[in-house]
Parts: C-alpha cells; sequence; structure tokens
C-alpha cells in the first residue's frame, strides 16, 4: 500500500483537500487530531507532559489545553522540540496500527508538520497544499476566532512554502481562485497508476 503524506501551513485547507480524497474513498490518518487524543488518553504521556509544562497544560476536566501548550511553545523551540519528542514516537506508532488495517491502493497521513518532523521520508509521496499567507491568515482568523497576531506567530514555525514546494511531489493550489477538486482527481489518478 502506497503511503503519501498530505501537508500544508495553517489555513492552507489540507483538511479540506483530505475531505475530498475521503470522497474519493482514501482513508486519511489524521496526525494532529491523533496526537491530541493521546495527550487526552496516554497515561505516560500525561505524566511526561505534566513534568515538562506543569500541571495547567491540563484541564480540570482532564483534556489537554491546547491554547495554553500552543501559547508555550510556539514561543519556545526547545519546548517544541521536547513536546514533540514525546508525542510523535507514539503517534508514529499508531499510523504504523491504522496502516495494518486498511484496504485502499493508497493511504493518506495528514499532518501540519510532515516536512518538519522529518516524518515525510517515511511516506512514498507527498502532498503540499498551498495558499498564499493573506488568505490563509483570513481563513484562520474566521474559523479559530483568533488575532492577526496569534495566526502569524504560528506561520513563523511552519516551513515557508518554497520550501515544501521543493520537497512536495505533488501540490494542490488553494487560494480562492483555484478549484481544488480537479487537482486532487489528477493527483489521485496518478498516484493510483503508480501502485
Ligand atoms: P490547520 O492547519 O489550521 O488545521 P488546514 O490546512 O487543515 O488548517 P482547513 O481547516 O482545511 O485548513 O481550512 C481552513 C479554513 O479555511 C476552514 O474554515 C476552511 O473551511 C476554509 N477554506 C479552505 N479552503 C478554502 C477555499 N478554497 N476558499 C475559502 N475557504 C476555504
Amino acid at each position: 500500500m502506497i503511503k503519501v503524506g498530505i501537508t500544508g501551513g495553517i489555513g492552507s485547507g489540507k483538511s479540506t483537500a483530505c475531505k475530498v480524497f475521503s470522497l474519493l474513498g482514501i482513508p486519511v490518518f489524521e496526525a494532529d487530531i491523533v496526537a491530541k487524543q493521546l495527550m487526552n488518553t496516554d497515561p505516560e504521556i500525561r505524566s511526561k507532559l505534566i513534568d515538562l509544562f506543569g500541571t495547567s497544560v491540563y484541564l480540570p476536566v482532564h483534556t489537554i489545553d491546547r491554547k495554553y501548550l500552543a501559547g508555550i511553545v510556539f514561543n519556545n523551540a526547545s519546548l517544541l522540540t521536547q513536546l514533540s519528542k514525546i508525542v510523535h514516537p507514539e503517534v508514529h506508532k499508531s499510523f504504523e496500527n491504522w496502516c495494518r488495517n486498511q484496504q485502499s491502493p493508497y493511504i493518506l497521513h495528514e499532518s501540519a508538520i510532515l516536512f518538519e518532523t522529518g516524518f515525510y521520508k517515511l511516506m512514498d509521496k507527498s502532498i503540499a497544499v498551498i495558499a498564499n499567507e493573506n488568505q490563509r491568515i483570513e481563513r484562520v482568523m474566521k474559523r479559530d476566532k483568533i488575532t492577526h497576531e496569534l495566526v502569524k506567530q504560528r506561520i513563523k514555525n511552519q516551513l515557508n512554502d518554497e520550501e515544501k514546494i521543493k520537497l512536495a511531489d505533488f501540490v494542490i493550489g488553494n487560494n480562492d481562485h483555484e478549484l481544488i477538486i480537479p487537482q486532487i482527481v489528477e493527483i489521485d489518478k496518478k498516484i493510483r497508476a503508480n501502485g
């Protein structure tokens, strides 16, 4: 089975693109969501995160306080690395288990930081979803009800689009004037033809 990583900067539209692939019958592993679930449910991860960030990293209902965590790690590269070292190996294990249960010519691994983590090297192909920064900022401000500055800060921590385009096998343009469905149908055809 072919493993395809799909990534893109915040607000680029990766989840939107994945919904289209899903409609074409392609299973999607949502790494960011799995990471969040593991932070909520895995006792070992939980205790390591409390050691690193203190008890405030969990809300009274025992779920991870994503806003609090993002506020810390997006301003501190070293803590971001330490967080990654705790969570990523477990996400990887979960991905490998998930793959064993899939029956499809290929699967997608969706992650905001596919290239940054080096995880793309474990994939057979990779796709970058690209949209210009102003549009991404507007979309995320609207979706998450957060400020322009906060979105900019998060963008700063991600690889820029030029780097992503260089590393990707396929690029999906998702600016307002671009149609993603025909681009996705074309990529789907090419990946299936390779299988
Ligand atoms: P994140 O990394 O923050 O999870 P993402 O790359 O997965 O973001 P989406 O959640 O797919 O991005 O898209 C961000 C927002 O922009 C969503 O509210 C989505 O509905 C909207 N959006 C995506 N593509 C377009 C488009 N072409 N035109 C207008 N709005 C769009």
